[in-house]
C-alpha cells in the first residue's frame, strides 16, 4: 500500500527484505536532499545570509521534529550523530567512561560491545553481561544480581535485537536500573521504523537513534540525553561551531547541543531526516503496527512449512525481523541462491557474533521487514527459499 511512496520499488524489481540493514527512503526524503543542494546548499549555524539562515531553520526543524516524535522535554536533549554507532561511542567514550561496571545483554550489536572494549573492559573486568535463557529472553533475575553486586553501574542495553528480532521490555529494566542507582542508555536503531517510542515514558537516561533505518538518510542519527544530564556529559570532539570563545590558551564551550555537534554537519541528512519523520507521522504508527502484524502472521504461518526450519526464538515479543537456520544447509548459500532470485535478505551473523557463539552458530537467514512490505512479497520469498532448498538438497 505504501510502496508507491519509494521510487526504489518502481525502479527495482527487488524483493526487499533487509530492512534491519537499511530501510528504503520515500520521495520526500530524496526531493529533500536534491532540493537542499540545488536551491539552498549553505553551512547551518554561521553565516548570516539567506540561504544559510534557510538551512539553519531546516535542520533545526528536524530537531523540534524528533524531540516531539520520541516525546523528548527539551530540543536541547538531541543531538545529532552519523548514527547509532556514533552515538553509542560519544557515551561511552565521554560520560561513562569512568564508570566501574558497564552492564550489557547478550543480544547486543557490536556497537554496544566494541565500545567497552576499546576501554580496556572484558568480561568479570568493568564488563558484565545479562544472561538470556534458551529463547533469548533478558533474564531479569540475573539482571537485579548484577545491579545490586555492582552499586551506580552504567546499563547499556538494545531495545530490539537486531539479529532476533527481540523486544527488551525497556520501561522494566530502566526502572530496575534506577532503584540500584543505575543509569541507563538505550540503542534504539531497530525501534523507530515499527513503533512509538516515548522517552519521558520509557524513563531512560540515554536513547540512540539511527536515521537510516527509519527511512531518513545514511549518515545521520541522533542520541537523546536526558536534561539532568547534559551539564555532566563532555563533548568527546571540539572545533568549529562548537565553541563560545577561544584564545590561544582556553576555549569555552557552547550549551548543549551544539558544543556536542563539532564541524559542518551532515546538513541534507538530517533535513532528509526531518522528512522521514513527517512521512512517518503521516503514515501513523498504528497502521505499521497492523500491517506489519498481517505480513508477520503470513510470514511464520509460510516459514513454519519449509522442512528442516530452525528457530531460536519463539514469536512473542519479536519485531522486525525473523532468524533461521535450515539443518544441514549452510546459511550463506541461501543467500547466494535467492539474491539470484531477486530476493534480498541478509545472512551471517548481523554483527552479533557473540550470541551466534553462544547459540553454536556462524549465523542465521534473517528477513526483516518494514510496513512497505506485503504478501507478494512473502509469497516471492517462500518460492524462492523453496527452490533454492531443492537445488541445495539435490
Ligand atoms: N545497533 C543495532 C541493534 C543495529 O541494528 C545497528 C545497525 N545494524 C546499529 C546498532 C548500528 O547503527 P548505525 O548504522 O546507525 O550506526
Amino acid at each position: 500500500m505504501f510502496k508507491k511512496d519509494f521510487p526504489y520499488f518502481q525502479n527495482s524489481k527487488t524483493v526487499y527484505l533487509d530492512n534491519g540493514a537499511t530501510t528504503q527512503k520515500p520521495k520526500s526524503v530524496i526531493d529533500s536532499q536534491v532540493e537542499y543542494y540545488e536551491t539552498y546548499c549553505a553551512n547551518t549555524h554561521r553565516s548570516n545570509f539567506g540561504h544559510a539562515n534557510k538551512a539553519t531553520q531546516e535542520f533545526e526543524k528536524t530537531r523540534v521534529l524528533l524531540k516531539e516524535f520520541i516525546n523528548a522535554s527539551k530540543n536541547e536533549e538531541i543531538i545529532f550523530t552519523k548514527g547509532v554507532t556514533e552515538s553509542l561511542n560519544f557515551i561511552a567514550s565521554s560520560f561513562a567512561k569512568d564508570f566501574k561496571t558497564v552492564i550489557i545483554s547478550s543480544l547486543e550489536h557490536h556497537s554496544n560491545i566494541t565500545p567497552w572494549h576499546m576501554q580496556g573492559r572484558s568480561l568479570g573486568n568493568g564488563l558484565e553481561v545479562v544472561s538470556c535463557n534458551d529463547n533469548l529472553d533478558f533474564d531479569l533475575e540475573h539482571f537485579e544480581e548484577l545491579l545490586k553486586a555492582n552499586p551506580n553501574a552504567f546499563v547499556s542495553i538494545t531495545h530490539v535485537s537486531n539479529a532476533f528480532g527481540k523486544i527488551h521490555d525497556i520501561k522494566t529494566i530502566a526502572k530496575l536500573a534506577h532503584e540500584y542507582g543505575a543509569i541507563i542508555m538505550i540503542d534504539g536503531a531497530q525501534s523507530l521504523a515499527h513503533f512509538k517510542v516515548d522517552v519521558q515514558d520509557l524513563d531512560v537516561d540515554f536513547f540512540a537513534i539511527s536515521g537510516h533505518k527509519t527511512f531518513a538518510p545514511t549518515g545521520v542519527g541522533a542520541i537523546y540525553v536526558k536534561e539532568k544530564y547534559l551539564k555532566d556529559v563532555k563533548a568527546y570532539q571540539t572545533g568549529g561551531a562548537t565553541i563560545q570563545e577561544v584564545d590561544y590558551n582556553h576555549s569555552t564551550l557552547l550549551d548543549s547541543p551544539y558544543k556536542f555537534e563539532a564541524g559542518t554537519q551532515n546538513i541534507a541528512g538530517v533535513i532528509g531526516f526531518g522528512k522521514a519523520l513527517e512521512y512517518l507521522n503521516y503514515v501513523k504508527y498504528e497502521n505499521i503496527e497492523s500491517i506489519e502484524k498481517n505480513v508477520f502472521k503470513f510470514l511464520d504461518e509460510e516459514l513454519a512449512k519449509l522442512p528442516g526450519i530452525v528457530f531460536y526464538n519463539d514469536t512473542k515479543d519479536c519485531i522486525g525481523s525473523r532468524s533461521f537456520n535450515f539443518e544441514g544447509i549452510v546459511h550463506d548459500d541461501i543467500g547466494i541462491l535467492i539474491d539470484k532470485m531477486n530476493v534480498a535478505v541478509r545472512v551471517g551473523h548481523h554483527c552479533a557474533q557473540p550470541i551466534m557463539k553462544k547459540l553454536g552458530i556462524r549465523g542465521t537467514i534473517r528477513v526483516s521487514v518494514a510496513f512497505y512490505n506485503d504478501y507478494v512479497d512473502v509469497d516471492k520469498l517462500i518460492e524462492a527459499l523453496k527452490k533454492a532448498l531443492s537445488m541445495l538438497k539435490d
